[in-house]
């Protein structure tokens, strides 16, 4: 039996997205866009590269003492009066939430792939919230009841024709261009009046101080700081792995992120320690003045803790997600995240699905990897992803009787 044969239901979702040319279309622009803008951006400022390094090492340490790590950022969360919470599956994560949000509740949230992966938003949906995402992008994904398509870029797969469709027929807006502009704006109108309105926010998180319990959130779009700074309760949901030694560490990792995406200096970097606060009248501290009055912090563990101890799975840990392996992917500039597991899609997808997901369903989609080691050679991280894939090859083959 040959080894295409072996991986057809793999197969069958990359063949549907051959199918499509405007994906395609889409992902080879992405592609090239992305390239030159790194590029552009490590030429103007080689600093980042030497950061790139130092993030390296301080992931490496925290991967080697996670649980130190993940009790050193609880403390300090408590200490800036947060209220952390480690849950070890997607089903705690989801329960921990649900809890603190209730029933019948107006929430808004902003793009986090730990998110896609406890399928939050359809889990408080199904309890009778009202949730909307308020990345653009992901609102794109949430109105075609989609997945996202890349880590940063998860609407990358719809067009500006498809984008309109979808925002004048499932929101009502009218439109008359259908242009990225009239998009935008219309977006924009739209969910101000419930990010002014939401009883919750909730926010992933790009790094989390273990120092001092500091978040940090780095975005363009200017939707985080309004989704985390404006509701009374801000929920923080991200995985242990995104946990650093320091503040400067953590400052230092969201900006070497940003530039991989190409996206430098990044618009807006977001720090929250703690729920917002006021002591002007007698020194005496009142918490919730402009800000939320509680900030919850969930730390996922979902299979990061087993990984850390892991050989070959533990080099996942250190990745940023910044896409810059997808989009260099040759795999994945044909398939998108069709390419991979549930949530994630790609060189990185194939490490983060072992981790999170299924081992069966990550060595199964690492039999497509061409082995071309060019997602090894942009990794900021210096992750290994080539050699992530072959050793799921390995186990794909020996599960399947074929290796000797
Ligand atoms: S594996 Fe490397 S290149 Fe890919 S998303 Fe993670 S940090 Fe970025």
């Amino acid at each position: 039996m040959g080894v295409l044969q072996l991986v057809s239901r793999v197969l069958r979702e990359v063949e549907e997205a051959l199918e499509d040319d405007s994906l395609r279309r889409a992902l080879e622009r992405a592609a090239e866009n992305n390239e030159r803008n790194v590029a552009r951006v490590l030429e103007r400022h080689p600093e980042v590269e030497h950061l790139a390094r130092e993030v390296e090492e301080a992931k490496k340490s925290v991967i080697e003492r996670l649980d130190y790590y993940i009790d050193k950022a609880m403390e300090s969360l408590r200490r800036v009066g947060a209220r952390p919470y480690l849950a070890e599956t997607p089903e705690e994560a989801r329960e921990i939430v649900a809890g603190i949000v209730g029933r019948g509740k107006l929430v808004v949230m902003s793009k986090s792939m730990v998110a896609e992966e406890l399928r939050l938003r359809e889990h408080l949906e199904a309890l009778g919230n009202r949730v909307w995402e308020t990345d653009l992008g992901q609102l794109l994904v949430q109105l075609e009841n989609g997945r996202p398509m890349h880590t940063i870029a998860p609407a990358v797969h719809i067009s500006r024709v498809e984008a309109a469709r979808l925002v004048s027929e499932r929101l009502g807006l009218e439109l008359s261009s259908g242009s990225p502009e009239e998009i935008v704006e219309a977006v924009r109108r739209f969910l101000r009046e419930k990010l002014v309105h939401a009883d919750v926010g909730i926010t992933g998180a790009n790094a989390v101080a273990a120092d001092t319990g500091a978040v940090f959130l780095v975005e363009n779009e200017g939707n985080i700081r309004i989704v985390s700074g404006l509701s009374r309760k801000h929920v923080v949901v991200t995985g242990v792995d995104k946990i650093m030694p320091t503040i400067l560490d953590a400052f230092k990792a969201v900006l070497v992120q940003a530039a991989y995406a190409g996206l430098y200096p990044p618009t807006y970097v977001n720090v929250t320690a703690g729920p917002s606060s006021t002591a002007d009248i007698e020194l005496h501290r009142v918490y919730g003045a402009q800000g939320p009055r509680e900030v919850h912090v969930v730390l996922v563990d979902n299979g990061r803790r087993r990984a850390a101890r892991h050989p070959v799975l533990s080099e996942q840990l250190r990745c940023i997600r910044c896409g810059r392996c997808q989009l260099e992917c040759p795999v994945w500039q044909q398939s998108a995240n069709h390419w991979g597991g549930r949530v994630y899609g790609g060189p990185m997808g194939l490490g983060w699905t072992a981790v999170t997901e299924s081992l069966e369903v990550a060595a199964e989609a690492a039999m497509l990897c061409l082995g071309c080691m060019r997602c090894d050679l942009v990794c900021p991280m210096e992750i290994p992803l080539s050699r992530i894939a072959a050793w799921l090859k390995r186990q794909y083959t020996r599960r399947m009787g074929l290796s000797g």
